[in-house]
C-alpha cells in the first residue's frame, strides 16, 4: 500500500516537474493522484478507476513526465476517445511539463494529417491522440520510429461506449512490447477488463475508496449547471440573489482562493482567502474574523478548512465540483452545524456532469438541480424587499431636516423618485440577463451527446466524437481538427477552437 502523500514534493518529483505543479496552483494530491502517482513513477503498469474532474491527468502526466528521458523523439503516449478529451488533457499536460521541456503534439482527426506528423517529427516527447487517427497514421507507416516507452489509454470505458475497441487492439499491435502502459477508466465492464488483460502486464488496481459519511439531512444541497466561463457570475448571482449571511467558497487552489476573494472585495463583500501557503498566524486572524462576522464570506481551499468549526455558515458554495465523495461530504458539512439549516450550492458544467452524479450516489447525497436567477428575477425580488424596507423604515432627525430643505426645490415625488434611485443604485445588482444551462438544455446536451456517439465505428476516418467542447459549450467533433504542438520554443496558433 502506498503511504498517503499530503504533498507533492513528497513523490520525488524532478525541481522541473514539481516547478509546473506549483505554477499550476496545485497544493496537495487528489486522492487518485496520491494512490497512483507511486506505482507510476517505479515504472509499474496500473489500472486506475477515475473520470475527469478527479485530477488524473495529472495523477498520469505528472509521473509519466518525470520519468521520460527528454530525447527528441516520442516517449509517450495519450490515447483519449474525444478531441475534446485530447485538447484537454494536452492542455494540462502543457501546464505541468513546460518547465520541464516536455513538447506535446495533439493528433486527431480530420484536417491533413501531414502537419500533425510533421510536429511529431521535430522532436515532441509526448503525443495525445484519438484512436481514428493515430490508427491511420500507424497503419500507413507514416510515424517513423515511433516507440513510446510509457502508453496511457485514458476513459477506456468511453472507447468501448464509442466502439473504439478493435482500433485500440489494432494500435496496440503498432506499439513496443516494452512498456509501461496505463489504463484509467470510470468504470470496469468486461470488455475492458478483458483489454486490460492482453494489454496490462502485472498491474496495480488503484480506485479511490467511496465515502462512507453521507450528508447531514440539515443541508439542503442544490447544483447549477453552467459554463465553465459563468462560474464567477454564477457566484455573485446567487450572492444577490440569496444574500447568504456566512459563507464559505471552496476552491481547488490558492491561486483561485486569492483571485476570487480579490474579485469579491472588489465587488465590495467581505470577503478574505484561506488557504495551506498562509503563515500561522494570518490563519488564525482570518478564521477569528469570520467566526466574529466581522467576515461575510471565506474563500478556501480543502486543506485550509480542514476542520473548520463554525457554527452558524448558512451557505456553502463549491466553485468547481470537489475531486471525490468524501471532500464533498466534507465541504457541504461545513454548513448545517449545531442543528441549524445550511445550503451547499455546487457549480457543474456539462463536462462535470457525470462526475457530479457518481458523486450524488456515492456521498447517497440528494443534490437538486436549480436554475440560476435571472438579472429580471433578482431585480424584482429585491424592488419587493425594498418596498417592505421602505414602508417599515423607522423616521430619523435628520432625514426631517433635509426634506425641509428639498421641497423648496424639487416637487415632491420627483424627489421619491431620485431617493428611490439611489437606493436601488446602492444594491448594485449587475451580470448578464440569464446565466448557466437550463435543464432543457443540458438533457439535450446529454442526450446528444449519447447520440451522436456510434456504435461502431463503421469506417469513419478520425474517429468518433463528443459534442462537448472544453467549456461544456457545444463544439464540432474528432473529425474536423488537426494537430497541435505544444512546446517551449513553438506555440502555433490552435485551429480547433
Ligand atoms: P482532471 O480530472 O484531470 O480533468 O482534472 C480536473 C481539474 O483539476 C483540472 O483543471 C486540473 O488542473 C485540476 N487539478 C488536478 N490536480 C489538482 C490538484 N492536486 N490540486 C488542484 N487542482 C488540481
Amino acid at each position: 500500500m502506498p503511504t498517503q502523500h499530503d504533498s507533492f514534493e513528497s513523490f520525488g518529483f524532478k525541481p522541473q516537474i514539481l516547478r509546473g505543479v506549483t505554477d499550476a496552483g496545485f497544493v496537495t494530491p487528489s486522492p487518485i493522484q496520491s494512490e497512483a502517482m507511486p506505482y507510476i513513477l517505479e515504472g509499474r503498469d496500473l489500472i486506475a478507476q477515475a473520470q475527469t474532474g478527479t485530477g488524473k491527468t495529472a495523477a498520469f502526466g505528472l509521473p509519466a513526465m518525470n520519468r521520460i528521458e527528454q530525447t527528441d523523439r516520442v516517449e509517450m503516449l495519450v490515447i483519449t476517445p474525444t478531441r475534446e478529451l485530447a485538447t484537454q488533457v494536452s492542455d494540462e499536460l502543457f501546464k505541468l511539463g513546460r518547465f520541464a521541456g516536455v513538447k506535446t503534439v495533439t493528433v486527431y482527426g480530420g484536417q491533413s494529417s501531414y502537419r500533425q506528423v510533421d510536429l511529431i517529427s521535430r522532436g515532441a516527447q509526448v503525443v495525445v491522440a484519438t484512436p481514428g487517427r493515430l490508427l491511420d497514421l500507424l497503419s500507413s507507416g507514416r510515424l517513423k520510429n515511433f516507440e513510446p516507452t510509457i502508453v496511457i489509454l485514458d476513459e477506456a470505458d468511453e472507447m468501448l461506449d464509442m466502439g473504439f475497441l478493435d482500433d485500440i487492439k489494432e494500435i496496440f499491435k503498432f506499439l513496443p512490447k516494452e512498456r509501461q502502459t496505463l489504463m484509467f477508466s470510470a468504470t470496469m465492464p468486461a470488455p475492458i477488463k478483458e483489454l486490460a488483460g492482453r494489454i496490462l502486464r502485472d498491474p496495480v488496481s488503484v480506485k479511490v475508496t467511496p465515502a462512507e459519511e453521507t450528508a447531514n439531512k440539515d443541508i439542503f444541497q442544490q447544483y447549477y449547471v453552467i459554463e465553465e466561463h459563468e462560474r464567477d457570475d454564477a457566484i455573485l448571482r446567487l450572492f444577490d440573489a440569496e444574500e447568504p449571511s456566512k459563507s464559505i467558497i471552496f476552491t481547488r487552489t490558492k491561486k483561485e482562493a486569492e483571485r476570487l476573494s480579490t474579485m469579491l472585495i472588489a465587488k465590495g463583500y467581505g470577503a478574505k482567502g484561506l488557504h495551506g501557503d498562509m503563515e500561522q498566524k494570518s490563519r488564525e486572524e482570518v478564521i477569528k474574523g469570520f467566526k466574529s462576522n466581522q467576515l461575510d464570506i471565506l474563500v478556501a481551499t480543502d486543506v485550509a478548512a480542514r476542520g473548520l468549526d463554525v457554527k452558524d455558515v448558512s451557505h456553502v458554495f463549491n466553485y468547481h465540483i470537489p475531486f471525490d465523495p468524501e471532500s464533498y461530504v466534507h465541504r457541504i458539512g461545513r454548513t448545517g452545524r449545531a442543528g441549524k439549516k445550511g445550503i451547499a450550492v455546487t457549480l457543474v458544467t456539462p463536462l462535470e456532469y457525470k462526475e457530479l452524479q457518481r458523486i450524488k450516489k456515492i456521498a447517497g447525497a440528494d443534490i437538486r438541480q436549480e436554475s440560476v436567477p435571472t438579472l429580471g428575477d433578482v431585480k424584482k425580488a429585491h424592488s419587493g424587499k425594498l418596498v417592505s424596507a421602505v414602508l417599515n423604515a423607522r423616521l430619523n432627525d435628520d432625514a426631517q431636516r433635509i426634506l425641509t430643505v428639498l421641497e423648496e426645490q424639487i416637487d415632491v415625488q420627483q424627489l421619491a423618485l431620485k431617493a428611490l434611485s439611489l437606493l436601488i443604485e446602492k444594491q448594485n445588482i449587475t451580470g448578464p440577463d440569464s446565466i448557466g444551462v437550463n435543464p432543457q438544455r443540458l438533457e439535450k446536451l446529454l442526450n446528444d451527446h449519447r447520440r451522436d456517439r456510434p456504435s461502431k465505428r463503421g469506417g469513419a476516418k478520425g474517429g468518433g466524437y463528443s459534442k462537448f467542447k472544453r467549456n461544456g459549450g457545444f463544439g464540432g467533433g474528432d473529425r474536423g481538427g488537426g494537430g497541435n504542438y505544444r512546446g517551449n520554443r513553438t506555440r502555433s496558433r490552435r485551429d480547433d477552437r
